[in-house]
């Protein structure tokens, strides 16, 4: 017998848990995926086009040229979902299955911060990064804020990471004494989990003259002054803010009653939620882990193994242990890594720091090669 399953969103989550199924049960199971977009994009390549180092056509992989079995991919775009019947609504029609994947991610809501639209910069949408990367080379002088404006948002060390790649371009091209850099997080540390992490970036900021405000959340932009309003009230005034928006479930998600406080609540051994036969994964879901594609990818792998081996009648696989490893670009091209583990020690997540090296830049290099190719089925080298 065929099991059913639709996957919706084809994000880290969506693709790993298609691809792992696929791979493993062949024609046992009849996987379809669903996706608004037409290609994948890695969430840290929205880095490289912000500063130039890649092109928009290079960090497409079109899903047209995904490898999976037995997958079948839709470009649809969700605008129902009835958990209870496990049934879909998309501008292309109905889908219904045995099982149901919810792998949606976080959406950006801009207008959720008053000012940024206007006198601001979002960065973490492709379209974001594109309009940055255009206004970057006509900034030469004053001060430029890199701020978050939500208090969970994805891959907490990306704020950091912008910061010290903006000191290292202005330096390039030679008006690094005219700028003054910010960065704004609320958080009282870059990495809280990983003290030698937070030291590591800290030391960064210090060696290069980058401000730290900490504990702090930018609430609001006030385009007449050109002033980032902060959550207490006080103010900073800028001449460039790069700006990490509020993120929330998608509208679809919320709408469909799976929500509790704004995300999907799930168990977090089994990634299963209240609804018999509806699992989510990654950053539309409150597991307790970072917004971050190791960590959707990670779940999903759980949710695949549990599949197969149901499917299979073999014995229940580890549920979801939390953990995953981070890469952190601190300049130079030296690329550090934060190994970092959230559910061993409740409320209290650990991290454990490796200092840069050329392994640790090889590893970021082959994250992204090996999921090209086991993926998209990009030759590697
Ligand atoms: C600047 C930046 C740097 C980052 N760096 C890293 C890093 O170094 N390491 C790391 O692990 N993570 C990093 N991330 C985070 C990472 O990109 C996300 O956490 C990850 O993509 C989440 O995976 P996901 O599968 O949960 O959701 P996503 O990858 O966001 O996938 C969700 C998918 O759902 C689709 N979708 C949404 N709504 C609908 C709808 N209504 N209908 C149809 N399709 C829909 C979207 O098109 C999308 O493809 C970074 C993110 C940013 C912005």
């Amino acid at each position: 017998m065929t099991t059913s399953v639709l996957v919706l969103g084809a994000g880290f989550g969506g693709l790993e848990l298609s691809s792992r199924l696929s791979r493993a049960l062949g024609d046992q199971v009849d996987v379809t995926l669903v996706d608004r977009a037409d290609a994948f994009v890695f969430g840290f390549s929205k880095l490289d086009l912000v500063f130039g180092r890649r092109t928009p056509e290079a960090v497409r992989l079109p899903y047209r040229d995904l490898m999976t079995p037995h997958v079948r991919f839709r470009q649809e775009t969700v605008t129902e979902i009835d958990p209870e019947q496990r049934r879909v609504v998309t501008d292309g029609g109905v889908h219904k299955a045995d099982v149901l994947v919810i792998a949606l991610g976080a959406d950006y809501d801009v207008a959720a911060t008053p000012g940024l639209a206007e006198a601001g910069h979002e960065f973490y949408s492709v379209a974001g990064a594109e309009r940055l990367r255009d206004v970057l080379p006509s900034f030469r002088a004053g001060t430029a804020i890199v701020g978050v404006c939500g208090t969970s948002f994805k891959c907490p060390p990306a704020p950091s990471e912008t910061a010290i790649l903006l000191d290292e371009l202005l330096r390039t091209r030679g008006v690094r004494d005219d700028v003054h850099v910010q960065v704004v997080i609320p958080f009282g540390t870059p990495v809280p989990p990983s003290p030698a992490t937070s030291d590591a970036i800290l030391g960064r900021f210090a060696e290069r003259g980058i401000e730290f405000v900490r504990g702090r959340r930018v609430a609001a932009l006030d385009p007449t002054t050109r002033e980032a309003v902060l959550d207490d009230g006080s103010r900073l005034p800028f001449d460039l803010f790069l700006g990490v928006p509020v993120h929330r479930a998608p509208a679809v998600v919320e709408a469909s009653g799976l929500t509790q406080d704004g995300w999907i609540p799930v168990d977090r051994h089994s990634l299963a939620t209240r609804f018999p036969g509806v699992y989510a994964v990654g950053d539309v879901t409150s597991v307790g882990t970072p917004r971050a594609g190791v960590f959707s990818e990670g779940a999903a792998r759980v949710v695949a193994d549990q599949l197969v081996a149901r499917i299979r009648g073999e014995a229940e696989p580890p549920g979801y242990d939390g953990t995953g490893a981070c890469w952190i670009e601190l300049g130079d091209q030296q690329v550090a890594r934060v190994d970092v583990d959230f559910f061993s020690t409740p409320g209290h997540p650990t991290g454990t720091f490796t200092a840069p090296s050329a392994r640790t830049a090889a590893e970021k290099e082959e994250f992204a090669t090996s999921r090209r190719a086991r993926w998209f089925g990009v030759p590697r080298g």
